[in-house]
């Protein structure tokens, strides 16, 4: 349920929000979905890291950013916490906070090259919200408000919690491997009851990610949100971010350049 005070803010005070998340500059994402979203009027935020495709395939990301989906922090070299395809010298656990926020900064710095914008939000790899290991942790949501306007945080598998809501652990579900059928069901109860879903993918169809959802369920989906237009708001995390919280407009941001533009995006 989205409190009153936020909820007056929102375009036509639409009581369901979802924001989809796309992760990883795969290359179904510029190749496909950006444009399905278009022709059905949505926009999107792909969460992309730059050792990836994307510094290959910047052109078409440029393009992507300039139909107004937003290019969301993923940090540089994607540094998670014990996975199995993890080389040690990007563990969270050897990271210190310095090191941390020195790579998103600079992934800020690149991404602001790429569509001019100085606010934009974090997709916390593999969900992680810590750095550094015993007593020397230090949580992601503590760092992350000096770079970002929002960061999705940790993957609770639910809508964002408005009770006790954090914007830097906004909390999300990830949807790989999810049915059309299930996320109508969920959606559907959302609309009724009110509230802010982020949902997270990786590959759409198979040949990208080992983590994907199917083509035709994600067309679906896509489908499904544009012809509930009327109750539902599809917006990238940052636009929401911008929208629920009246400071986000005004707040200095570490290491960006200051900009008039209302989401802080220089467009020529
Ligand atoms: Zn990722």
């Amino acid at each position: 349920m989205i409190p009153e005070a936020l909820l007056a803010r929102v375009p036509d005070r639409r009581r369901c929000i979802v924001s989809l998340c796309y992760d990883d500059a795969l290359p179904c994402h510029h190749e496909m979905v950006a444009p399905l979203l278009e022709t059905h009027g949505l926009r999107a935020t792909f969460y992309t890291h730059l050792q990836s495709r994307f510094l290959p395939d910047v052109d078409r990301w440029r393009g992507v950013a300039a139909a107004g989906h937003e290019l969301g922090n993923h940090t540089v070299f994607h540094p998670c916490q014990d996975q199995k395809w993890l080389d040690r010298t990007h563990n969270l656990r050897h990271y210190t906070p310095r090191r941390w926020c020195d790579e998103v900064q600079l992934a800020n710095a690149v991404l602001q090259t790429v569509d001019g914008c100085t606010r934009r939000t974090f997709g916390n790899t593999c969900h992680d919200n810590r750095v550094g290991e015993g007593e020397g942790v230090v949580l992601i949501e503590t760092l992350a408000p000096n770079y970002f306007i929002a960061a999705r945080g940790e993957h609770t598998r639910r809508a964002v919690d408005f009770s006790s809501l954090n914007w830097f652990n906004l909390g999300n579900r990830v949807i790989d491997g999810a049915s059309f059928a299930e996320l109508s069901t969920e959606l559907s109860a959302l609309a009724q009851a009110g509230g802010w879903i982020l949902y997270t993918m990786h590959g759409v169809g198979p040949r990208d990610h080992e983590l994907h959802i199917a083509v035709d369920q994600h067309r679906r989906l896509i489908e499904w949100l544009a012809a509930h237009d009327d109750a539902v708001w599809v917006a990238p995390v940052r636009t929401v971010a911008e929208t629920l919280q009246p400071s986000a407009d005004t707040r200095a941001l570490s290491g960006a350049a200051t900009s008039s533009d209302r989401d802080g995006c220089a467009r020529g």
